[in-house]
């Protein structure tokens, strides 16, 4: 394989029914670091049908090049469509680093793409960087357990392919101006290379947490106790236009649903401002919410770990404090 044939970055973006989701845009601010520094182009390939409008949206987030994979069979999400049309036009255009957002579309296609090109992949990155003595992307992600970060390298094949989480990275501002270009692309797909068929799309009845977007997060933990302590901290997030997350220990003991879980095999967050409640600091829960602007701690034990992260501590009991907090709001 000669690496130096290898040119660019791109991001793979994800659309569910016709529209961007927010780790494209996180992936584009990263990737334009990278770009960079590397002084490459920075593409976005987006697969779709009938998404002209979106392919133009992703050119305000300073892309130079939107390739626009483009056939009816990508109309809707389809593993092996969308793994044969990106790893077609990676083998044509050579990449020389690949990011997708591990999401549930992401872990689906990245593997099978980097299988079919014949590459590496690290998944759920937490950091990029680029080692400018021989621009290789230094790939590091929590290992063992989360009790140690690896850095990973793919030293012998390109593209060099990377997985990151929703929320870890920042989103790419949106510009007026347009420099790059779209390209659409027809990938050489036909329906017997498709061995699925899409039925019925049906609508999630439950509500869904969306911690990524939040801005306030008040959060629990096994420090809670019981179940209904939640129902103190979705009053509080009320209160405060927030949304409730969770420590695993507390989704554990069954008081909450999985989707609220922050963490290393949770969701990372970083919103402006996480209130967290009885929570001791783990490290695999603080791998989610260490990025967060302002962290508030309320633990009745000083020592806590959580109290060397934030930035202010409430040494008490939650079920004092929350209360208060609560009251002195409503008189504002
Ligand atoms: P504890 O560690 O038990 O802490 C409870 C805290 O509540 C204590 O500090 C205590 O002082 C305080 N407290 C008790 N009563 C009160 C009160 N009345 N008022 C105020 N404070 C009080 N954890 C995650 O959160 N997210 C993850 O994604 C995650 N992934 C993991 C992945 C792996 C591979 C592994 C091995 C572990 C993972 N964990 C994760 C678990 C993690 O290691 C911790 O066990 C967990 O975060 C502990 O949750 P906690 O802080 O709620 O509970």
């Amino acid at each position: 394989m000669d690496l130096n044939s290898y040119n660019n970055v791109w991001v793979i973006g994800e659309q569910r029914q016709g529209k961007i989701q927010p780790v494209t845009i996180e992936l584009i601010g990263e990737g334009r670091k990278l770009a960079n520094q590397l002084n490459k182009k920075l593409a976005v390939v987006i697969p779709g049908n009938n998404i002209d409008n979106l392919a133009e949206d992703l050119l305000h987030y300073g892309v130079d090049i939107v390739y626009y994979l483009k056939h009816e069979l990508l109309e809707n999400f389809s593993t092996q469509g969308i793994t044969i049309a990106v790893s077609d036009l990676i083998l044509d255009r050579k990449p020389e680093i690949v990011l997708v957002g591990a999401t549930s579309i992401g872990r689906d296609i990245a593997p099978r793409i980097a299988g079919r090109v014949g590459t590496g992949l690290t998944a759920d990155c937490t950091k990029l960087e680029i080692d400018l003595t021989d621009n290789k992307i230094l790939q590091t992600r929590p290992a063992f357990g989360g009790n140690l970060m690896a850095t990973i390298i793919c030293p012998k094949n390109r593209p060099q392919m990377s997985t990151v989480r929703p929320g870890v990275m920042e989103k790419a501002p949106y510009t007026e101006e347009v420099k790059g270009t779209i390209e659409v692309v027809t990938p050489n797909l036909k329906p017997e290379m498709i061995h699925t068929k899409l039925v019925e799309i049906l609508e999630l009845k439950k509500r869904l947490v969306n911690l990524t977007d939040a801005k306030i997060i008040v959060s629990g933990g096994r420090g809670l106790k019981k179940a209904e302590g939640f129902e103190l901290l979705r009053k509080l997030a009320d209160k405060l236009g927030g949304e409730v997350g969770a420590s695993r220990a507390a989704v554990d003991s069954g008081w909450i649903d999985q989707s609220h879980q922050i963490g290393q095999t949770g969701t990372t967050v970083r919103p402006t401002v996480y209130i967290a409640c009885g929570i001791s600091g783990a490290i695999q829960h603080l791998a989610g919410m260490s990025e967060s602007k302002y962290i508030v701690a309320i633990n009745k034990d000083p020592q806590a770990p959580i109290f060397k992260v934030c930035d202010y501590g409430i040494v008490g009991d939650l079920y004092d404090v929350i209360p208060e907090m609560i009251e002195w709001i409503d008189k504002k």
